[in-house]
């Protein structure tokens, strides 16, 4: 479930925003970014790839790479996403302290960007059974309708699955953040663990961006950050 911060005008998910040693949010339109309680968020360069960057000392703060997941262990580096449709995704293990950022297009999806940031995550130390995951707010499958090929590279990754694909007003219809969610599953995130409320950022074009709704007139991005706090 995703509430409204009316104070930082900001959406928090009820998974995280009761852990004390962490801020997270999802920014909207009236969102003023120099009041969010963080410092300078860290975004990736992204690329729609799998690569996933991590961030494991100060010194690579300022390293920046083509990727589409950041993931550190380090406190007090706020790290984030920018997204105007594309499923944006944060995960936090609060076991052995890691969270990860993750930008999720349909070729990231497609190329599996967010199993391979859960092996990353593994790599430092992570269990899967651990981690905690927010959906940010992205295009809903309402207005999400796709090419007859992309559809295929969907089914021949995913499978067929009414959830994934379905037809409205003729025009098959694709919902990216279940393709998403399944991954988060096969890497062994426990469903009870995953905030899968989904916003759809074109049906809530007023509070949010929407790269198909707006197309040039596309102004700002929707942020998704988290930032590990000393506990
Ligand atoms: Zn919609």
């Amino acid at each position: 479930m995703k509430n409204y911060n009316a104070k930082l005008k900001i959406f928090t998910s009820s998974k995280l925003v009761f852990l004390p040693d962490l801020i997270h949010g999802f920014t909207t339109r009236h969102t003023d970014i120099q009041q969010l309680l963080v410092g300078t968020i860290i975004f990736p360069h992204q690329v729609h790839g799998n690569t996933v960057q991590a961030i494991t000392s100060q010194s690579l703060v300022n390293y920046s790479q083509a990727a589409d997941a950041l993931v550190t262990n380090k406190i007090n580096i706020a790290i984030g996403v920018k997204t105007a449709d594309c499923v944006p995704i944060l995960l936090y293990e609060p076991v052995s302290r890691i969270i990860a950022a993750v930008h999720a297009g349909w070729k990231g999806t497609v190329q599996r960007i967010v199993e391979w940031t859960i092996d990353t995550m593994k790599s430092l130390g992570g269990q899967p059974s651990n981690i905690i995951v927010s959906f940010g707010p992205s295009i809903g499958m309402c207005c999400y309708n796709v090419p007859n090929e992309r559809a295929e590279q969907f089914i021949d990754e995913f499978g067929t699955d009414h959830q994934l694909l379905s037809e409205i007003e003729g025009k098959l219809h694709l919902n990216l953040a279940y393709a998403n969610y399944k991954q988060l599953l096969v890497a062994g995130v426990s469903a009870e663990h995953i905030d899968y409320s989904l916003v759809c950022t074109s049906c809530q074009n007023d509070l949010f961006y929407s790269y198909r709704k707006e197309k040039e007139k596309l102004s700002e991005e929707v942020i998704s950050f988290i930032q590990l706090l000393r506990n």
